[in-house]
């Protein structure tokens, strides 16, 4: 039934928004790739996507956006819809829902979290955590960012979680890096982001080979990270995503401090089991778009 239906779906990025058209089966139907700029003239640029595709595929059943945070995720609050206090240039308080509502029909529903919230939701749905009801996706990219469902829903409380910005111990051997955090220093996303790993060692992430000693101490802070996270969210599986984590070596790595950290303190099957319990995105480079598909039919009503 839900097959015929058709779902908008938006991955709001600092460098690019992509808007694609799906169907019930999530096949892509038409997808545009539109670079960020100030918001007026993204924006219409998707609203004029979604306004074509509307006249020639026929009327969209919900819209989903998955956008780079901080935003506001409540319904009902006074800055729902919007972006806040994001250091990207003329982008704060943008109205995302507020300039989307009008343009695409007032009755048209439509779902708006961060990008990771969405990917969570992706994955949740269609990849790495298919009925797992408490997960968590952490991207670790030019920011790092956690979304988290708990329960099943989508973890709302003042907003959204900020994952990226828990403060972490610095390691003995990095006492003198400052962090790359403009708020923080060193933070989680300070120590550990892409910016970071290039600041400290003075050359591009992905030309790091597998043994330099950026690893080690990247995945040391990741493992603390995660962490932190299993401990105050007591997820079923935590998700990793983004560029930084296309060094899949990473993986075994993290693993092995995360349980050295944790050190025996949980004796739980998904700890004894870490290597279904950290793992790499099902969705990989679709789970933003994929994200914004989960939050169009999350808003639709339509569970999958
Ligand atoms: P964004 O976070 O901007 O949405 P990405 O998740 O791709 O996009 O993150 C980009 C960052 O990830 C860059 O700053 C770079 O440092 C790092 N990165 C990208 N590709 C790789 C790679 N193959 N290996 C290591 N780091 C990478
Ligand atoms: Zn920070």
């Amino acid at each position: 039934m839900g097959n015929h239906k058709l779902f908008g779906t938006i991955e709001g990025g600092g460098t690019k928004f992509l808007c694609a058209v799906a169907d019930g089966q999530n096949t892509i139907l038409r997808e545009i790739r539109i670079p960020t700029t100030l918001p007026q003239p993204t924006l219409a640029a998707c609203a004029d996507f979604f306004s074509r595709a509307q006249g020639d595929l026929g009327p969209l059943s919900a819209l989903g956006i998955a956008c780079f945070g901080p935003l506001d995720p409540r319904i009902g609050a006074p800055t729902y819809g919007q972006i806040l206090a994001t250091p990207k240039a003329g982008w704060e308080n943008a109205n995302l829902v507020g300039f989307f509502q009008p343009r695409l029909g007032e009755e048209l529903p439509i779902g708006f979290d961060t990008d990771v919230n969405g990917a969570v939701l992706a994955e949740f749905l269609w990849g790495a955590g298919q009925g797992l009801a408490n997960l968590v996706y952490l991207t670790i990219g030019t920011g790092i960012g956690g979304g988290a469902l708990v329960n099943g829903s989508l973890l709302h409380g003042y907003a959204h979680p900020e994952m990226g910005h828990m403060l972490l111990p610095l390691h003995p051997s990095d006492q003198n890096f400052r962090g790359v955090c403009p708020f923080h220093g060193t933070c989680l996303e300070g120590l550990a982001n892409g910016p970071a790993i290039e600041e400290r060692w003075q050359i591009k992430a992905d030309r790091l080979p597998p043994d330099h000693p950026a690893w080690a101490l990247e995945a040391h802070y990741l493992a603390l990270g995660l962490m932190n996270i299993c401990l105050v969210l007591a997820p079923d599986r935590i998700i990793l995503g983004g560029g930084v984590m296309n060094q899949s070596f990473l993986f075994p790595m993290i693993r092995s401090e995360f349980v050295n950290l944790l050190g025996n303190y949980l004796s739980l099957p998904q700890i004894a089991d870490v290597e279904n319990y950290i793992v790499p995105s099902g969705l990989a480079n679709i789970s933003g778009l994929y994200g914004g598909l989960a939050l169009a039919r999350r808003a639709s009503g339509d569970p999958h």
